[in-house]
């Protein structure tokens, strides 16, 4: 039988990381080295503390379904979390846990958008975004971040995007693929666009701890007028190194969250009981707070390391990010376009990297490497890198 796949089909993406992952992986079945800067999860182990309250859960029976919304303690230690550091009185009704925060997003587009409404999201951007957006039928309105302005938006021409048929912006600060974050004075004009617009705002936070140089991250939900009409979209797999977990939150208005609650019995029924409890001892604990400023830490000196050792690169040009654990280089000056400088670097210098255009047309002209591993690693594929530049540009 052949079959047909339905329409939609033709309207969703992928994420190039997970295609250069397998890529690289049979490379390494090869038996070729390859250095892995090309997915975003932490090289790091989860904390102890949080894989005991795993193992201690498990012992103690949380081995069946929970509620479709979460065990009520695990939601009201996100609600309780997201009140201490971000200042916003949550009721747990208004949480819901899923197996991982792309979830959150493909709810709330299928809980409100329509066919035809307009959704603007960052290009270059996480590309789940583009991708979801297309596959509910709704019209991806990209807004350009662009490296003169640290990646940050244009505010004016974001707001020069709001059309009538505006019904969703998706902002993510800090930013992936870019490292940008967004400043007080930023937030505080989106949420002024939001509520002047009448727009519902995902406001993905999922790399909100990981912020450097003293950064204060501002969140969407604490601005006026936001409570109504933003999504909180974040989870444990960045901070805490649980990306393997599955296990993301939403903090939405409490008729929005029990939309996604229908959604979750109609899907995943619920995220894993153990892995919920462990996400209360993750966002309690002490330990597991001092864990994730340890982490912080070393992405810190990572990301040093790594923007200076592409900047030494003839060719190359990198920010220096405020925030999340990638550095997104412009190279068009080696004179290679970026996809075919990617498929080169895995397969003749073994280093794993996207190409910028894995996240959007406007990442043309540049490449993303994830600090997501040890030093000596990262200082060899700069080295591997560099190599590789200075072989062409002599040959
Ligand atoms: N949002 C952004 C910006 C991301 O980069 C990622 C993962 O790479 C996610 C959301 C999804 O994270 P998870 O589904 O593991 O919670």
């Amino acid at each position: 039988m052949t079959i047909r796949f339905a329409e939609r089909m033709d309207h969703i993406g992928t994420e190039g990381a997970f295609e250069v992952l397998a890529k690289a992986r049979r490379l390494e079945a090869q038996g070729k080295s390859v250095i892995h800067l090309e997915i975003g999860e932490p090289d790091f182990a989860t904390p102890d503390n949080i894989v005991e309250a795993a193992v201690s859960a498990l012992q103690a029976g949380f081995t069946h379904y929970t509620p479709a919304g979460g065990i009520t303690e695990a939601r009201q230690a996100v609600a309780g979390f997201v009140n201490r550091r971000l200042g916003v009185e949550v009721d747990p009704a208004e949480v819901v846990l899923v197996p991982g925060s792309k979830n959150i997003l493909l709810f709330t587009l299928l809980a409100c958008i329509e066919r035809g409404d307009e959704v603007i999201y960052p290009d270059p951007g996480y590309p789940v975004y583009a991708s979801l957006v297309s596959f509910v039928g709704a019209v991806g309105v990209p807004i350009r971040l662009r490296e003169e302005r640290n990646f940050r938006m244009d505010l004016d021409e974001l707001a020069s995007l709001v059309t009538p048929r505006t019904r969703l912006l998706i902002v993510n600060t800090p930013q992936n693929p870019t490292g940008g974050v967004l400043t007080k004075e930023d937030v505080e004009f989106i949420a002024r666009l939001a509520v002047e617009h009448d727009l519902l705002v995902i406001s993905d936070e999922i790399y909100s701890q990981l912020v450097y140089d003293g950064f204060q991250h501002v969140s969407l939900l604490s601005q006026p007028g936001m409570r109504e009409r933003t999504v909180l979209m974040d989870g444990m797999s960045k901070a805490y190194a649980m990306c393997g977990w599955r296990l993301g939150y939403g903090v939405s208005p409490r008729e929005l969250a029990a939309k996604m609650e229908t959604l979750m019995i109609n899907s995943s029924s619920c995220a894993a009981a153990f892995t919920q409890m462990a996400t209360i001892e993750a966002l309690e604990s002490p330990e597991s707070e001092r864990a994730v400023a340890a982490m912080v830490e070393k992405f810190r000196s990572r990301r040093d390391l790594v923007v200076d050792g592409l900047n030494r690169i003839p060719g190359m040009r990198c920010a220096r990010p405020d925030g999340a654990f990638y550095a997104f280089p412009n190279i068009e000056a080696t004179g290679f376009h970026e996809k075919e400088l990617a498929d080169r670097l895995l397969d003749e210098a073994g280093v794993a990297v996207l190409p910028g255009t894995a996240f959007g047309p406007a990442g043309k002209g540049y490449l993303r490497l994830a600090y997501t591993q040890g030093e000596t690693d990262l200082a060899q594929a700069l080295e591997r890198i560099e190599d590789f530049v200075n072989k062409e540009a002599a040959g």
